[in-house]
Order: C-alpha cells, then structure tokens, then sequence
C-alpha cells in the first residue's frame, strides 16, 4: 500500500515539474504562427490584459477579462 502512494506522488510530482517547466519559457516563440487554438490568448479590450479565450468574453469581436470589463466596453471608445 506504501509502494502505491508512493508512485501516486512520483506521478503527481513529475505532471507538476512538467507544468512549470511549459509555463515557463514564454518569450521564444514568434506571435501569431499558431492561429486559431484552443489555448489561443486574447487581450481584454479594457485593461489590455491577456487570458485564455475560453475563458474571456467575447462582444462584437472583442475580448474581455470579466463581466465588469465586458460592461464597460472597449477602452478606446
Ligand atoms: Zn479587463
């Protein structure tokens, strides 16, 4: 049973380094080779902040970071 958590928390340690070894690096690839994906950042179109697109709102082809941004519409009128 100790030989089971032990691999449960060598996997669960190996799929953490792996996440940050990806989360890292960021400045080495060229912008706008990838196109349309599904982990694919947007600006907020208020703040100018980047997040995932599934997880922004979107208005009339733009992007927002949260409701209250999304009310308040683009910053550039
Ligand atoms: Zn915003």
């Amino acid at each position: 049973m100790t030989r089971l958590i032990l691999i449960v928390v060598a996997v669960v340690a190996v799929i953490w380094l792996l996440r940050r070894a990806l989360a890292g690096p960021r400045a080495g690839k060229p912008p706008g080779e990838a196109g349309e994906q599904k982990g694919e950042l947007v600006a907020c179109a208020q703040c100018g902040v980047n997040l995932p697109k599934g997880e922004a709102r979107g208005a009339g082809g733009r992007f927002y970071c949260s409701e209250e941004h999304w009310r308040l519409g683009p910053r550039d009128g």
